[in-house]
């Protein structure tokens, strides 16, 4: 058997420990004779994996006991329709900042539910930094403030939040969840799709205050009331059952490694071996405005369009697997997150130094 190491932004690798334990519980999990994926998800068993799962991420994201934590369907794109439909209930106005394509999905989704401003953009140097804030423009009747705090395609991240005083700040965490602490507290709602860094695809995870559920308005659908997925502890339906245990195995593995904050060491380090590399690099440069940095998702070019192309195709029969860029921003992007072994980012950066000397 022959692994690769998959850069993938999503979905993306899952830890081998995760895949290995998934694989021998795949007949019979813990003796019940049946797999996860066909257990009756009302079932004692399936209802200590939930219950498992949510434990494991409050422990490890110390979710404060204020907050709720639901499992849901509907990716992270659905969220984008959830939150202006339970939350744009008071000036029926939000704020918004424009990082990046997920950002100016959130916010063209929210537009069609109430007022939303951009009070900031970086659009005009294709989203390679985060802008500065100015506070004073900050609506202070906002029902909630938007932002996404690691930007998948175009690799930059948050590095101070916006001080948004009683206005609630809403965070996109998808491809930074458990990538490194982050204090809940600070947001009202938090919300990541799964198959970035934390399982499969078809679970979202919503973390939120409690004083933001029970305000949607009339019209929200059942399944998008936030409330409805609180009184039934995400099982007003079936949940996504398999992605939810798969999820409970990572953090497992999460909580063996040293917790999220070893696993932002880890990130930190590998990080620097790529970006340390592109920055002393001929061929090779990163894209984004060093400040702003990504730990997770790295773009970098080699200003040829060919001999990009050339390089993703040789990554590709070395065992380096989709480093192609995103479509709007073409060139490379390795997507490092934490089940990314820090080896796989070391034989990435020998094998750039190799074609870099072969082609240079
Ligand atoms: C991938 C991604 C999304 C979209 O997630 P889906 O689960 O496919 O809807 C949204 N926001 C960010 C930051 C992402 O990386």
């Amino acid at each position: 058997m022959k692994r690769v190491y998959n850069f993938s932004a999503g979905p993306s690798m899952l830890p081998e420990p995760v895949l290995k334990r998934a694989a021998e519980e795949m007949l019979d999990y813990k003796g019940s004779g049946q797999s996860v994926m066909e257990m009756s998800h009302r079932s004692k068993i399936f209802e200590s994996i939930i219950t498992e799962c949510e434990e494991r991420l409050r422990r490890v994201m110390h979710i404060p006991s204020n907050y709720k934590v639901l499992f849901l369907q509907g990716g992270a794109s659905s969220q984008f329709a959830m939150i202006p439909l339970n939350l744009m209930n008071g000036s029926g106005r939000a704020d918004f900042v424009i990082t990046g394509q997920w950002a100016k999905k959130a916010f063209a989704e929210a537009s069609r539910y109430g007022k939303c401003t951009a009070v900031a953009s970086s659009a005009d140097k294709t989203f390679t930094y985060i802008p500065k804030l100015d506070p004073s423009t900050f609506d202070k009747d906002a029902d909630y403030f938007y932002i996404c705090l690691n930007n998948t395609i175009y690799g930059t991240k948050w590095t101070e939040l916006p001080e948004t005083g009683d206005v609630p700040l809403v965070a996109d965490i998808s491809s930074c969840i458990l990538s490194e602490p982050l204090d809940v507290s600070k947001f009202g709602l938090l919300f990541a799709g799964a198959q970035k860094n934390i399982g499969p695809a078809g679970l979202t995870v919503v973390i939120i205050r409690e004083d933001l559920v029970g305000h949607a308005r009339d019209i929200t659908p059942t399944m998008f009331n936030y409330q409805t997925h609180v009184d039934h502890n995400s099982m007003y339906n079936t949940p996504p059952c398999y992605s939810i245990y798969i999820c409970k195995l990572v953090l497992e593995w999460l909580e063996e490694m040293g917790g999220v904050e070893k696993m932002a060491e880890i990130n930190r380090e590998k990080a620097k071996i790529l970006y340390d590399f592109l920055d002393s690099s001929k061929l090779f440069h990163g894209t984004v405005e060093k400040e702003y940095r990504s730990l997770m998702n790295v773009p970098f070019v080699t200003g040829n369009d060919e001999l990009d192309k050339k390089f993703v195709k040789e990554a590709e029969a070395a065992g380096f697997v989709n480093l192609k860029g995103h479509r709007t921003v073409g060139g490379m992007r390795a997507s490092i997150y934490n089940a990314m072994p820090i080896q796989g980012v070391k034989d990435l950066v020998a094998f750039m130094k190799d074609f870099e000397a072969k082609n240079a």
